[in-house]
């Protein structure tokens, strides 16, 4: 705020208010704010999330709106005296910047969206642990789900089958899981459809568990059946790529240089065009935040970045493979926070 030169913040994204208030709630359509000014904080609330705020135990003030009130009263009351106002622009729409202007009486006038997600880029002890359970949860339900797969079963099963594994260890669903069969494998965001599990087919799981609002985020791969010659390379050589790639990470080297040693390994195995998105992402309190290991970036690694290593082969027709694994930076190299068994799984006809 000092560096913007703004007298009142005004953060609205809920995954914004969640990492700085520790409130996690989705406000849907309704108004909820969290107002900072040097000396103090005020998170406005519609009154449905008022007691899981109060339950959070969050420092700032707290005010709830019913319904049929004017949520931007206390927003005005929050604001009275700010001059200067920053926002997070990206996602405050046009209509709620005129609604603060006409309501409160201030205009955004810098955009603290990036310093928010800088902050959040650089994990601490106690969000690196909460990772590593949301991991340890994603492993054994990775290991649990391989097991009973079988042929027949539809894309849409095994994904309730994955979500009712996490549901039973007590945790819930980092995302909508990805369950890819045969030629849908080759589709990197095919959500599961109906289509049934059959010999000879790729399968492709892509999903994770969340741990007090931190997320796991893991693919692995299996044959129904015994695998042939192609999958088994295929398999070997993004498996070649994972590993490069983990072994790349240190303090000091871009998040571009990762992302090329998986590169490297794929382009040489020949299938350099079929590896068509960047290596990984952050991770953390959403499946996609900073850093992004996309080719030539820049991004200097530091420790507790968190991110996916996620390397991958789509072939249209034949089928895809993915191998994921999440990783925090330390001062040695990457450890890993998920480590189910990464060969590819065989299942039983
Ligand atoms: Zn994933
Ligand atoms: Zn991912």
């Amino acid at each position: 705020m000092a560096q913007h030169g703004v007298d009142a913040a005004y953060v609205t994204r809920p995954v914004s208010i969640a990492y700085l208030t520790g409130v996690h709630a989705d406000p849907i359509e309704r108004l909820m704010a969290l107002v900072l000014r040097p000396d103090g904080a005020t998170l406005v609330v519609p009154a449905l999330e008022r007691e899981n705020a109060e339950r959070a135990g969050t420092e700032a003030a707290l005010v709830a709106w019913r319904d049929g009130e004017d949520p931007y009263a206390p927003v005005a009351k929050a604001m009275s005296g700010a001059r200067r106002v920053g926002v997070e622009k990206a996602h405050l729409t046009l209509a709620a910047a005129d609604a603060l202007a006409e309501r409160a009486g201030v205009e955004p006038s810098a955009d603290l969206g990036p310093q928010i997600l800088a902050m959040r880029r650089i994990k601490s002890a106690s969000e690196i642990e909460a990772l590593a359970a949301a991991g340890r949860v994603t492993d054994a339900v990775t290991e649990a789900v391989m097991a009973r797969l079988r042929a027949g079963q539809s894309e849409l099963e095994v994904s309730l089958a994955l979500g009712a594994a996490i549901a039973a260890a007590g945790a819930t669903l980092a995302f909508p899981s990805l369950v890819q069969s045969g030629p849908n494998s080759a589709l990197p965001h095919a959500l599961p459809s109906g289509r049934r599990l059959a010999k000879g087919d790729l399968v492709l799981l892509d999903f994770g568990a969340a741990s007090d609002g931190y997320l796991a985020d893991t693919t692995r791969m299996a044959v129904v059946g015994d695998p042939d010659a192609r999958q088994k390379e295929i398999h070997a050589l993004v498996l070649a790529a994972h590993d490069a790639a983990v072994e790349a990470v240190r303090p000091g080297i871009t998040t571009g240089a990762v992302d090329a040693a998986a590169r490297e390994v794929i382009t040489k195995g020949g299938h350099g065009s079929a590896f068509f998105h960047r290596t990984g992402h952050g991770l953390g309190l959403e499946a996609h935040e900073a850093p992004s290991l996309d080719p030539g970036s820049t991004t200097v690694l530091e420790e507790g970045m968190v991110f996916t290593i996620e390397p991958g082969v789509y072939i249209p027709g034949w089928g895809g493979v993915r191998i994921e694994d999440d990783v925090v930076v330390e001062s040695r190299g990457a450890r890993l926070l998920t480590a189910a068994d990464r060969t590819l799984y065989v299942v039983e006809r």
